[in-house]
């Protein structure tokens, strides 16, 4: 079956692994953090982020902290506008271009959503593409798409590193993406037909998601519907990569896959919380680590 050829020998005989997202976004943390200290000793030279924050959603603002308190770890310098939700578009797209032209910045992240009376394609349009570490600006979706080098969305590009992590060979697998998002779903499908896998894009308008997702080899969802992908769903020895994150009314924070019941078929699942969620940040720091060196060489 070709599902055990991504399982490495030792662990043939195991049921399921659980890809522990949180312990590698650590690892990744403190691997850029010795890379920062070494272009401040060396260079002189300290990444620097700039957050754009508008409105005040709670989940936006936790994110939006969250980032603030990675980079913070890792020794950026780091900066976040927090703007109220009245602000016009023209304000928002001068902060933008202040931000494009200050040398100390070397990413520029807009949180996503933006109030109802903001166009956000002409928002992230107006970052410079060299500072775009979201990777949400059309030139670098182009460069994704056209497998050249540029800034990859910082959620996908963490489901990446975690196949690599594993040892978790694509070229060949059928893959069922579900959820068709340009920050989540698209990107995904792009970087998992570049690695050579045969892709298949599932979204709210598929008719029968089931049909596409038993027969996957590797299941990636991110969907935002607690518990849409079943035990039915999934295939023995399947890859389930769940980017969902829901929260319950009884507060708790659950994925967009049934764990308890989906993890007792696959070989690998990643778990929410401690999933793909704490990779995104790991990403971010990445991402803006690699602005700040194509920046300086
Ligand atoms: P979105 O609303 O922009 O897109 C949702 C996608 O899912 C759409 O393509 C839609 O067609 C599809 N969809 C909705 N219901 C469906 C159904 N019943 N069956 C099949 N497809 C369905 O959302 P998004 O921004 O892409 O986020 C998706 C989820 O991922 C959310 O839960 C979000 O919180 C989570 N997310 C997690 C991270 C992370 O760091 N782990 C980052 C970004 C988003």
């Amino acid at each position: 079956m070709a599902i055990c050829e991504v399982m490495p020998k030792h662990k043939k005989e195991m049921a399921m692994q659980l890809i522990d997202g949180k312990s590698l976004a650590n690892k990744i943390q403190e691997d850029v953090g010795s890379r920062v200290k070494k272009l401040k000793q060396e260079k002189n030279i300290v990444p620097g982020l700039a957050v754009i924050l508008i409105g005040d959603d709670p989940a936006s603002h936790a994110y939006v902290k969250m980032k603030a308190k990675a980079c913070e770890r890792v020794g950026f310098y780091s900066i976040t506008h927090n703007m109220p939700d009245t602000i016009g578009q023209e304000e928002i797209m001068a902060t933008i271009e202040m931000m494009n032209n200050n040398p100390r910045i070397d990413g520029i992240l807009v949180q996503l959503p933006l109030p109802q009376h903001i166009d956000t394609t002409k928002i992230l349009e107006a970052i410079d593409p060299k500072k775009d570490v979201d990777g949400f600006h059309a030139c670098n979706v182009g460069r994704l798409v056209a497998g050249m080098d540029g800034f990859v969305p910082c959620t996908p590009l963490g489901v990446m590193k975690m196949f690599e992590e594993y040892g978790i060979e694509l070229e060949g697998k059928d893959v069922c993406v579900v959820g068709a998002s340009n920050i989540v779903g698209k990107p995904m499908a792009s970087l998992l037909l570049n690695a050579n896998a045969t892709v298949t894009i599932t979204h709210i308008y598929t008719k029968d998601l089931k049909a596409h997702t038993s027969t996957a080899d590797v299941i990636v969802v991110g969907v935002g519907v607690p518990g849409l992908i079943k035990a039915d769903m999934v295939r023995d020895g399947a890859i389930v990569i769940d980017i969902g994150i829901n929260r319950l009314e009884d507060g708790s924070l659950v994925g967009d896959v049934d764990f308890s019941q989906v993890s007792k078929k696959c070989s690998y699942i990643t778990p929410v919380p401690g999933g793909v969620g704490p990779m995104t940040i790991a990403m971010l720091l990445e991402n803006t680590l690699k602005s700040t060196q194509k920046r300086t060489l």
